[in-house]
């Protein structure tokens, strides 16, 4: 845990948000900015800052099966959906305690941008 992490807070409720999955690992719930009709952010509660730092297959696994599973619970599954890690500065991280974006419900452009 990171005292002055915005998620590492969010993790430890001291920010108020619903979670929409969560277990002894990993919490999800909605992003405050989305870029899609489903765009939900899944973390693990353990602080770790990127993926560059990441060193626990198991804890990235969860995050991607974490994601499937809300997926298929919000209905985009079916019809398709991305999960994307942003990692340092060239892609666009913001936030330093490793996320998984689940975005869904239209359809995406490949290359991203
Ligand atoms: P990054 O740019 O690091 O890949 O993603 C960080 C994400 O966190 C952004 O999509 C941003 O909208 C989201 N975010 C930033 N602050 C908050 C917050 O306080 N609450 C929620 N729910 N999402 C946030
Ligand atoms: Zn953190």
């Amino acid at each position: 845990m990171a005292d002055d992490c915005l998620f590492c807070r969010i993790v430890r409720k001291e920010i108020p948000v619903n979670f929409v999955a969560e277990d002894e690992h990993s919490v999800a719930f909605k992003d405050i900015n989305p870029q899609a009709p489903v765009h939900i952010l899944v973390i693990p509660r353990e602080h770790v800052a990127s993926l560059d730092q990441a060193k626990d297959a198991a804890m990235l696994g969860r995050l991607s099966l974490m994601a499937a599973e809300i997926a298929r619970k919000e209905g985009v599954a079916a019809g398709g959906y991305r999960t994307v890690m942003n990692t340092n500065s060239h892609a666009g991280q913001t936030v330093f305690h490793v996320h998984l974006h689940l975005l869904g419900g239209r359809s995406m452009h490949w290359p991203p941008g």
